[in-house]
């Protein structure tokens, strides 16, 4: 379909959880284009269907906010289209706006807004089906004379109201009401007089940034123009909405004496945090081996295809063996979203956030960073890709700049060979896994608390935690957003590493020693090279040229740092005992023992705090926006994770430890 068919711009708004994303699906199915805003990093999502009476209309979905004063920059996005100010965007000819029914209070505070900024809008009455499970009783008829624009009692996630809502969107489109309160003359002539100066300034929509202008932040008017729409909404929702007899919203209330209870709401909590993750961990082992052997027939069949020689070892050893390395953790990815998916939609994440909040504000965080943090614990790039549920764009970013150091499940195969090299015995080699994860994660949270207020000015203080009332996920809803994040990953991790895998293989094979001796190889290569010309740098943390080569090629991925020491070795890196023998044997030049228990500590402090994960800084560029946090995070991190590792080194050598 070309774009000159499209005979108007509707823009969706909403406030987070309006179930805006299941209404634009629901309208524009595969008709779906994703991108980004011009100059931002905030994802754009727009697609284009069919009134019923044949006009096609592009419809654009903002991204939710409370109010049109911003809190984030998706937040600024919205009300910079809104006011015609975002670069690239076509002013909206009109505004959908999504209504949970069972918040209306809330929901029509940035409705009216919109309204006030002289837009025609329809109002989407959306989750109809919940508010009538909890009793609630709306009129739209009373509604949309109160509000002058027509109210469509629907529900996006079970398709009811749809057509009804379509229809609503005929041409001509409803005219605009334009602002439907007044305040004292004084008020009044101050918008007027802005009004004008923005027309004189040729600005868009002169009227709307009048009114925005005139209601600074904090200032005495803002909070008149606040109060006045909100008696407004009062006098609307008084005529407009019957209220439940208690017992219908007991159930909520009943699951939240348990769920927020001070000690039965921990038991829960943790008990349903650690399902999540033993499930992951369970559930992932299949498809992670199906993908393992998927990988090996690829190799073989590709190997077998192609004559001996550079470009099959580019494609097998290189590419497909790069790529797979990252995809191996699609399955823990795909099962951690669909755990956060189901607890979002079911209405517990707002409870655990809510649990969670006291011990986060000891960090300078909140309740809300709780989920992204749990999440580095299977691997850093959902966590950084699911911060972008934190409202504030200061937590986001200290949230992100720490979550490297909760410590990932790639880190663990290296853990697990070097732990038995330190100490022997079940408990003592369970106790020091312990002791690596907490010493992560506390690093990780006095880094959060000592970095946060470093990270820009102060910001107004954010809304509440709202607990919504528990409801049944909505299937489709929930296995289409986990596709999307999914898809997301491979894209993002899978291209970037793609081209690392290049480099890392070309760094590995030149150039060539002419040996088919894969040791002799490893030396000789670029890669073995650099290990011998850091060994200066690296023999104050114990460790010896070898070493430092599997530490650079583990740069790109952690998991390399076995295979790179298996080579040097010469063993099977799946024969965990034979290599821990041979390490274990490794001598220095002197003839003494290499792999120390101090060097294992060394390599394992080294471990805990360095980024060693090229798609983990890819994803940190994305979502902060500029190179200078990913590559500060990734400076700060190696150079912090050398520091200690020396520390410990050195201290341990005069602490007469070997
Ligand atoms: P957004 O944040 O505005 O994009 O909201 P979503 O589309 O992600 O929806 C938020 C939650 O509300 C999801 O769990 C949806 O499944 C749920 N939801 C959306 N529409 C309806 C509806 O009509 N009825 C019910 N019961 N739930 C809905």
């Amino acid at each position: 379909m070309s774009t000159s068919s499209i005979e108007a711009h509707v823009a969706l708004v909403g406030n987070p959880n309006a179930g805006k994303t299941t209404l634009f699906n629901e309208l524009t199915g595969q008709n779906q284009k994703i991108g980004n805003y011009a100059g931002a990093t905030v994802t754009k999502k727009s697609g284009k269907f069919f009134t019923p009476h044949g006009h096609q209309l592009e419809l654009i979905d903002l991204p939710g906010t409370y109010s049109l004063e911003p809190n984030s920059p998706d937040e600024e996005v919205t009300r910079d289209v809104l006011l015609g100010d975002q670069h690239g965007e076509p002013v909206p000819d009109l505004i959908l706006c999504v209504l949970d029914a069972t918040n209306l209070e809330r929901h029509l505070y940035l409705m009216l807004q919109v309204i006030d900024l002289g837009y025609p809008v329809v109002a989407a009455l959306n989750k109809i089906d919940l508010a009538e499970s909890q009793g609630l009783r709306i009129d739209p008829t009373a509604l949309s004379e109160d509000f002058k624009i027509p109210f469509v009692p629907l529900s996006a996630a079970t398709s009811r109201g749809i057509t009804a809502l379509k229809q609503a969107l005929r041409f001509p489109f409803p005219a605009a009401p334009g602002r439907l309160w007044t305040g004292p003359a004084e008020l009044e002539d101050a918008i007027e007089a802005a009004t004008r100066l923005a027309e004189t300034h040729e600005q868009p929509k002169p009227e709307a940034h009048a009114l925005l202008s005139v209601a600074e932040k904090g200032s005495e008017t803002e909070s008149f123009i606040q109060k006045t729409r909100f008696e407004f909404i009062h006098r609307a929702i008084e005529a407009g909405l019957q209220r439940p007899d208690e017992a219908a919203l007991e159930l909520t209330d009943r699951i939240d004496a348990h769920a927020l209870h001070p000690f039965r709401g921990w038991l829960i909590f943790c008990s349903l945090m650690f399902g999540v993750f033993w499930s992951i961990f369970k559930f992932a082992e299949v498809p992670m081996g199906w993908i393992e052997s998927g990988q090996e027939a690829v190799q073989g069949w590709v190997g077998g295809l192609l004559a001996e020689g550079d470009l099959n070892s580019l494609l097998v050893d290189g590419i497909i063996a790069g790529v797979g390395g990252v995809v191996i953790f699609l399955p823990q990815i795909i099962l951690l979203f669909f755990f956060i998916s189901l607890l979002e939609s079911s209405g517990y994440m707002a409870r655990a956030a809510y649990l969670m909040d006291g011990i986060m504000n000891k960090a300078g965080l909140s309740g809300k960073s709780f989920l992204p943090l749990l999440s580095g614990y299977a691997c850093a790039i959902p966590g950084v890709m699911a911060t972008r549920t934190i409202p504030s764009a200061k937590e986001r970013l200290a949230t992100i700049l720490i979550l490297p150091w909760t410590s990932c499940s790639a880190r663990l195969p290296v853990y697990v060979l070097i732990i038995p090299i330190m100490v022997s015995g079940a408990f003592a080699q369970g106790a020091t896994l312990f002791g690596i994860y907490a010493l992560g994660t506390v690093t990780a949270l006095i880094a959060a608390r000592l970095l946060k207020p470093r990270l820009g000015a102060s910001e107004p203080p954010q809304f509440l935690l709202e607990l919504p009332p528990y409801q049944k996920p909505q299937w489709s809803h929930l296995l289409r957003q986990v596709g999307e994040r999914a898809f997301a990953f491979i894209k993002k991790a899978g291209t970037i590493i793609l081209g690392l895998s290049i480099i890392l293989w070309f760094l590995e094979t030149y150039p060539k020693s002419g040996s088919d001796d894969p040791v002799v190889q490893q030396e000789q290569s670029f890669n073995g090279r650099i290990g011998q010309a850091i060994e200066p740098v690296v023999a104050p943390l114990g460790w010896d040229a070898r070493m430092g080569t599997a530490m650079m090629a583990s740069f790109a991925a952690r998991e390399v740092f076995r295979s790179s020491l298996a080579i040097s070795y010469s063993v099977d890196e799946e024969d965990g005992t034979a290599m821990r023998e041979q390490l274990s044997n490794a001598t220095r030049a002197d003839g003494s023992a290499l792999y120390t228990p101090l060097v294992g500590l060394s390599i394992i402090i080294f471990f805990i705090y360095a980024l060693q994960c090229l798609p983990t800084t890819v994803i940190v560029r994305r979502e902060t926006g500029s190179w200078k946090w990913a590559l500060a995070q990734l400076g700060g991190m190696t150079l912090f994770a050398y520091l200690a590792a020396l520390l410990v080194y050195q201290a341990g050598l005069l602490l007469g430890f070997t």
